[in-house]
């Protein structure tokens, strides 16, 4: 029978990837709740939202509208208010505040609501910060992934040079470490193992390894 999987960690672990490539494998629905405060952040900055005002948070949750919807080549593409965001949520300058947009509760809040809806249907894989502790505690299965913070630098350098954008090192590895250290020190739902995750270290493993891995373990 279909389970949940919940697939948490630090970014640029090859977290999506992974849950992209297994979800497809075992037939299942994939769902990347990174895009969804990266949708949430990009809204904020074209609309000068301030993360200190919470009338201004609340009006804003209230104007947004999360989707995704599947392309012609199957590519699952993050739509804010209808309109296909998944290139620009990638860029840097988006990179550079979500940690500061995702620890805002009422912003918590209003995505993990909605992530539990997405996953009324079971058979999917979700991957995000805090899957496994706070949106699907009761998930079948739960990957908490790790790596090398200078690999984890250089896989994401690859990733944005893939899509035309060069960046030093040194700019990435910033803005994971910041995003880190936002991500597991915030008041709400922080970046934490849950109790009974299985933890993946990337650092020394192929992406096809990764995948072997999150499926055998979801095959028992
Ligand atoms: O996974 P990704 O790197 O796209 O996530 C972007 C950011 O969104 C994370 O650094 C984190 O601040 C936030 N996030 C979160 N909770 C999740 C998923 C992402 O706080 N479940």
């Amino acid at each position: 029978s279909k389970i949940i999987i919940a697939i948490d960690g630090y970014s640029s672990c090859g977290k999506s990837t992974t849950a992209k490539q297994v979800a497809a494998h075992l037939g299942y629905g994939y769902i990347d709740t990174g895009a969804m405060y990266r949708a949430v952040t990009l809204y904020f900055i074209q609309n000068h939202v301030s993360c200190t005002n919470p009338n201004e948070v609340s009006k804003a949750l209230s104007e947004i509208s999360i989707e995704f919807r599947l392309d012609e080549n199957q590519k699952n593409n993050t739509y804010l208010n209808g309109l296909n965001v998944e290139e620009e949520i990638r860029k840097l300058y988006v990179a550079n505040r979500v940690s500061e947009v995702s620890a805002v509760a009422e912003v918590r809040h209003a995505m993990v609501d909605q992530q539990r809806k997405m996953g009324k249907k079971r058979g999917f894989v979700m991957d995000g910060r805090d899957i496994g502790t706070v949106v699907f505690p009761d998930a079948e299965l739960k990957v908490f992934m790790t790596a090398d913070p200078l690999v984890r630098g250089q896989r994401r350098q690859i990733e944005l040079m893939e899509k035309g954008d060069l960046l030093d090192l040194e700019e990435i590895m910033q803005n994971l470490k910041k995003r880190d250290l936002i991500d597991t020190t915030r008041t709400e739902s922080p970046l934490k193992q849950a109790e009974d995750a299985e933890v993946i270290d990337t650092t020394y493993m192929t992406l096809d390894e990764q995948i072997d891995q999150v499926c055998i373990l979801a095959s028992y």
